[in-house]
């Protein structure tokens, strides 16, 4: 995308994380994310991502069309970028200082099954990152009585189930809100909400038939988009990203997956980075993206080289000396080299930080 482009847009993509218990159904509504994005979007829309998912507005706003009356939002965010990876390990690695690269998180619980160990454990991690979140309160179809309906609308479904299993429904979001409540928040479902901002959003959802994903989707870009928008300014400007993992490439040699959350990378950049032995200083030789225009779920081997990129974005970055490069550290690319012994220092302060805390998980 050119830049003229990119900047008229002005707000970048707010990066969403999805955390919760195992097996309450964190992969499987990240498909569902991601399959309902590949088949509304517009041809050529999407842009391909690196260890993450893009879902563009254009596709939302298709979704939450029938949702108008409730959420009378325009959307000026370009779409929200899915970490592909769910769960508390990745999100270790996603710190940038004082917080989360993660602008917001979706807290993935059985509705029929209320909080477990590991939603609490999401809980404490996503307070001390100081990340908000909402509740995606899944697998409603299991609900005894429930009649799956061909809508990704909860509302609409939920208006053609019996009286019994509304209440039922409503019992079970009661639970959460109490569960939420013994953690220090106040919570409600989320059409019943009258201050985002002081109360977490339920929503229920099913990863397995698609109900509610709109309203999910809906919600996250409303929120994102309203009550975060210094964060979400597009900065020009050198880029800032986290390496979320540290590959070897047969024929090519070692590779990061890296974040990139401010800022633009370009191709040739000189990049400060963290190594198992200390910062790394190495110059940007290739951006690679997969192709375009592929399922989404098909694996992510098949890549492309492109010249810069725009935050916020998933790539992998081919450079000289990444055999010591340590994942969940910061990067940054530097445009001024006297800026270099600058972020050596942060970079070892945070790195000693990002080993303490993969020991300690
Ligand atoms: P994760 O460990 O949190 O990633 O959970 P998975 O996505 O692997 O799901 C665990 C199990 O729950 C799998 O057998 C899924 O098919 C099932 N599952 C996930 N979401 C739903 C849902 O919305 N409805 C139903 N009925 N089953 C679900």
């Amino acid at each position: 995308m050119k830049i003229t482009q990119q900047l008229q847009k002005k707000l970048r993509q707010p990066i969403v994380v999805v955390l919760g218990h195992v097996d309450h159904g964190k992969t499987t509504l990240l498909d569902k994310i991601r399959g309902t994005a590949v088949v509304k979007k517009e041809p050529g829309e999407m842009t391909q991502e690196v260890g993450a998912s893009f879902v563009p507005t254009s596709v939302i706003e298709k979704l939450a069309e029938p949702l108008k009356k409730i959420f009378p939002i325009k959307l000026e965010i370009p779409g929200l970028l899915f970490i592909d990876t769910p769960g508390h390990e990745l999100f270790s690695n996603l710190r940038k200082r004082g917080g989360s690269v993660a602008d917001i998180a979706i807290l993935v619980v059985d509705i029929t099954e209320g909080f477990q160990k590991q939603t609490i454990e999401s809980i404490e991690i996503l307070k001390n990152r100081k990340v908000p979140f909402l509740v995606a309160a899944n697998k409603i179809d299991k609900i005894p009585g429930w009649r799956v309906q061909n809508t990704y609308s909860f509302l609409e479904s939920f208006s053609k189930q019996r009286e019994d299993v509304k209440n039922y429904l409503d019992g079970l979001v009661y639970n959460l809100v109490s569960q939420l409540a013994e953690q220090g928040f106040s919570s409600e479902r989320f059409d019943r909400i009258k201050d985002f901002t002081k109360t977490v959003a339920i929503v229920p959802v099913s990863g397995k038939t698609g109900e509610g994903i709109a309203e999910l989707l809906a919600l996250l870009a409303g929120l994102t988009q309203n009550y975060m928008k210094n964060k979400l300014k597009f900065a020009e400007g050198p880029a800032k990203g986290v390496i979320l993992e540290v590959k070897e490439i047969q024929g090519l040699g070692h590779t990061i997956d890296v974040i990139i959350y401010e800022g633009v990378l370009k191709k040739n950049d000189i990049i400060v980075l963290g190594g198992i032995n200390g910062p790394i200083i190495t110059k940007v030789r290739s951006i690679l993206v997969p192709k375009p225009l592929q399922d989404i779920k098909v694996v992510k081997t098949d890549l492309t080289p492109i010249d810069e990129v725009y935050a916020a974005a998933g790539v992998k970055i081919y450079a000289p000396d990444l055999e010591n490069a340590l994942a969940g550290s910061p990067l940054f690319a530097v445009d001024d080299e006297s800026k270099i012994e600058e972020f050596k220092k942060i970079i070892q302060e945070e790195i000693s930080s990002v080993r303490y805390y993969n020991a300690s998980v």
